[in-house]
This record gives C-alpha cells, sequence and structure tokens, in this order.
C-alpha cells in the first residue's frame, strides 16, 4: 500500500450536529481558532480600523508551539490574541469545576505557558460584561501560542479568547454553540472597541 515508517497520518473524523447546543468533531482543537480567525476578517473586512489586523493560523502548537515563535517574528504584534480549544472538565457533572461546556469564553487566568496580561483579561470580562456575553474562569496545565508570542520580540502584551471542548485531541472532540457564540461576539467586541489608547494602556500594564 505504499505507507512506509514515518508516514504522517491524520486521524478519521466526522462532523455531527448533535443536537441544537452541541457539535461533534474532531480536531475542534484547534478548527476553533482557525474559524475565529476567519471570521473576524470577515467581520472587519469592510471596517477601517485603527491600527492593521492580522489574523492567522501557526503549526505545530502540539509540539512545542513552534509555528507562534516563527509568527511572531514575522508579524512584530504590538498586542495579540490567541484562540486555542481547552480541555472541558465537566464530563464528571461536577457543577464546581473550571471549564464547562456552554457556559461561556473562558478567561483563562494562568496556565503552564503564560500569566496573561491583567489589563487585556479585564477589558476581556468587561467587554463580555458590558454586552451580557457568558464568560467563565479558567486555569491550565496546558499552554498555548500565547505562551511563545508573548516572549517574543521585546516581550508582547498576549490574551488568550478560548472556549473549552469534551475529548480534545481525539476523533470526537464536542463544543457547545453558545460557547462559540459567545467567543465570536466578543471578540468582535473586543477589536471594534481597540484604538491606540487602549493599546497603549495594555503595552503600559505590565511596566
Ligand atoms: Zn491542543
Amino acid at each position: 500500500m505504499g505507507i512506509n515508517l514515518g508516514d504522517m497520518v491524520v486521524l478519521d473524523g466526522g462532523f455531527e450536529r448533535l443536537n441544537d447546543n452541541r457539535i461533534l468533531s474532531k480536531a475542534l482543537d484547534n478548527r476553533y481558532g482557525c474559524a475565529m480567525a476567519l471570521c473576524m476578517l470577515e467581520a472587519f473586512k469592510e471596517i477601517d480600523l485603527p491600527f492593521d489586523l492580522i489574523a492567522g493560523a501557526t503549526v505545530q502548537e502540539e509540539v512545542g508551539l513552534r509555528g507562534a515563535q516563527t509568527a511572531a517574528v514575522l508579524t512584530q504584534p504590538d498586542i495579540a490574541i490567541v484562540y486555542d480549544c481547552s480541555p472541558a472538565n465537566d464530563a464528571t457533572g461536577d457543577k464546581d469545576v473550571l471549564g464547562k461546556l456552554g457556559s461561556g469564553v473562558l478567561l483563562r487566568f494562568v496556565d503552564a505557558s503564560m500569566l496573561p496580561n491583567r489589563c487585556m483579561i479585564e477589558r476581556l470580562k468587561q467587554t463580555a460584561i458590558r454586552h451580557e456575553l457568558p464568560y467563565q474562569y479558567y486555569l491550565s496545565l496546558g499552554g498555548t501560542d500565547a505562551g511563545a508570542i508573548h516572549k517574543s520580540n521585546m516581550g508582547v502584551p498576549t490574551l488568550t479568547m478560548c472556549i473549552v471542548a469534551r475529548n480534545i485531541h481525539t476523533s470526537s472532540s464536542i463544543c457547545d454553540v453558545k460557547d462559540l457564540n459567545a467567543a465570536y461576539n466578543v471578540s468582535k467586541h473586543f477589536l471594534r472597541e481597540l484604538n491606540d489608547d487602549a493599546i497603549n494602556d495594555m503595552i503600559n500594564c505590565n511596566q
């Protein structure tokens, strides 16, 4: 069959709408991120923003945030927003866990790769509150591309805008449409309300 040792393979996996709220698919981590980047380009294609918006996708996040390192050098961002899909912790039914499907965009206040810029995460929270969008606090022992980007160049104020999915890294991950919509809307408002002053606040926040 011409298959050799070391060949690259991908998991076969369908895409299914389980019900009005739930989507089952392989690779929601990180089809979510790619979809969000595309949606932001679509949302702002006719709007003249007071800054250059660069949206894209990286490779090899799972094996060491490798594409994020080169992407940060390529784009030299003043600030960065990273979309990633994180593990939900609610499959046990425990109501007190952090990371529940349908509870909104994540305020990922710490993970193994980054402590987020405090101004940016506070601004994300206030944007969600102002626009009555669901959000939830989250911590992770994992990381995202933000881990590489915030340490790139001379340091880049970085924020993650993540949602959760169950069974990530399998061919049957499950996410909630309410979370997708919350992330989409909060991201759109966040970018729409950004201006030089806000960006300078974020840059000066940690100094
Ligand atoms: Zn992952």
